[in-house]
């Protein structure tokens, strides 16, 4: 008899992600990606949102070619996120798996590097949408789906530069730094009320797309690769993180325990 997919990641994943229903944004490329995968490798069931299709679907090409569960995709520009369409979101993650367990917030772009004196406003908002605004459009959306799992995670991605600003890094610098309070806030509420714990990554430097536009003078290789971090992904978005919230994490260096 055909074993069920349950069945298959019992045998094959007896993993501490098993049927966890987990949504990353920006799963296209980099981080998002790695974690993505490493996910689906732990038995999560994903939703993969980006930019791409194209991107989404080679995700999702990988993880179905080592026999894991479909990912669902989700192909939307964060730009200018709005509610009806983070609910209609909710409403397919419903559709599709029943319920929600995780959020990875992922998705950032870094936009122009120039003073805050000559920074172009249009740029400014855009940075801000893409990398804070969306956070909590779509935060607003899931909470209800989130509220009703057992141990749901939420995890927002910062920088160095979201704790202490530096000169250019304009508008996404202090669209990290509104996310962490963004984060701080939302695990306030919801640490006595809910099950959700809520919790911020910053990565460090880490060899992807974003940090080359960032930083183009760098060698790439002489920083880790995204799958080095996902050690402390695992252990956010898994059981071993129940009752963690309102920290914040630096992926450089972590180790479990
Ligand atoms: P990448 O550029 O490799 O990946 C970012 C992802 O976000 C891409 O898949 C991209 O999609 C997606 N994305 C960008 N804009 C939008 C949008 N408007 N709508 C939907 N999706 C979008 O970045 P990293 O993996 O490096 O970064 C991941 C996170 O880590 C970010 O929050 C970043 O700020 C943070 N971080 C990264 C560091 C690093 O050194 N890499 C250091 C500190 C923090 P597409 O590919 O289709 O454009």
């Amino acid at each position: 008899m055909p074993k069920s997919p349950e069945h298959r990641h019992d045998r094959d994943h007896p993993s501490s992600l098993a049927r966890r229903v987990i949504l990353v944004t920006g799963a296209g490329d980099g981080i998002g990606k790695a974690a993505s995968v490493a996910f689906a490798a732990q038995g999560a069931r994903l939703v993969l949102l980006g930019r791409t299709r194209r991107k989404l679907e080679q995700v999702s090409d990988t993880i179905q070619a080592r026999r894991l569960e479909t990912p669902l995709i989700v192909p939307v520009d964060l730009h200018g996120l709005g509610p009806e369409q983070a609910k209609t979101l909710a409403e397919g993650i419903n559709r599709e798996f029943g319920g929600l367990d995780g959020v990875l917030h992922n998705a950032s772009i870094v936009g122009p590097k120039v003073p805050i004196e000559r920074f172009p406003l249009d740029e400014f908002r855009k940075v801000l949408s893409v990398n804070f605004d969306s956070a909590v459009v779509l935060t607003q959306a899931l909470l209800p789906l989130l509220s009703q799992s057992a141990d749901a995670s939420v995890v927002f991605t910062s920088s160095g530069v979201g704790k202490r600003g530096r000169a250019y890094f304009g508008a996404y610098a202090v669209s990290k730094f509104a996310t962490e309070g963004l984060a701080e806030v939302l695990a306030d509420e919801l640490r006595n009320t809910t099950r959700i714990r809520v919790n911020v990554v910053d990565p460090g430097p880490t060899r992807t797309a974003l940090r080359a536009a960032g930083f183009p003078s760098e060698d790439p290789m002489s920083l880790p690769a995204p799958e080095d971090h996902m050690p402390l992904y695992l252990f956010l978005m898994g059981p071993e993180s129940a009752g963690v919230t309102g920290r914040r994490f630096s992926a450089k260096g972590w180790r479990a325990g």
